[in-house]
């Protein structure tokens, strides 16, 4: 997919529709994928830490998450075709995946914003597998986690566990994994709790 670097961040040329069907393709082949969705701070931080702009950089695509990334990329003179916020494609992925039969495991958030969440999306997309789901506040290196998603072999894994560190965690988890589309979607869990 064409991309447009944005202060070395590599944004997919991509709408909404072609990222969702880009992502249908990477599910129907069980390609292991990571997706970070990224605003502006995103792009400042991974300019100030080096670390943090080496683990995006092995993302399979970066979404613009923001009006502020797509007006930069409108000055720089090499227009993105339009904003594709994490929140929006959580919510286009969850369709998708009951339609599918695709499961999906969510991780993030504090406890009771993650149990309203799942009973959010199961209310909003019935049928929908969530093959398992947890908190958010744990060591970065809990092995359990790890094991739970192996055995669970989902094939949407949604992370929102804050900026960075979400990212962080799909770094080191995509290689114990065999399958999964890996997205950092940050508040979103809070969002659909309500
Ligand atoms: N969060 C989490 N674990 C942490 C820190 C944050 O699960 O160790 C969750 C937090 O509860 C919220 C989401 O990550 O649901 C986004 O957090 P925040 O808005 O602070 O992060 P940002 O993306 O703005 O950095």
């Amino acid at each position: 997919m064409e991309t447009v670097s944005i202060l070395g961040v590599p944004f997919a040329k991509a709408t909404m529709q072609e990222m969702v069907s880009a992502l249908e393709s990477r599910l129907e082949q069980q390609q292991k994928t990571f997706v970070v969705t990224a605003n502006p701070e995103i792009v400042m931080q991974a300019r100030d830490k080096p670390d943090f702009q080496r683990c995006i950089q092995q993302a399979d695509y970066i979404t613009a998450d923001g009006i502020g990334v797509v007006k930069a990329a409108q000055m720089i003179g090499q227009p993105l075709p339009e904003r594709v916020a994490g929140y929006d494609m959580m919510h286009e992925l969850f369709a998708l995946c009951a339609k599918r039969g695709w499961s999906v495991y969510m991780i993030g958030a504090e406890e009771e914003v993650i149990v309203g969440a799942v009973e959010k999306v199961q209310e909003l997309y019935p049928g929908i597998k969530i093959v398992g789901y947890r908190n958010g506040f744990f060591e970065l290196d809990d092995q359990t986690i790890i094991a739970d998603i192996q055995q669970a072999k989902p094939d949407l894994v949604l992370a929102a566990l804050g900026m960075a560190r979400q990212e962080e965690w799909i770094v080191q988890t995509l290689p114990a994994v065999d399958q999964g589309v890996f997205i950092g979607v940050g508040g979103s869990f809070d969002v659909l709790a309500g």
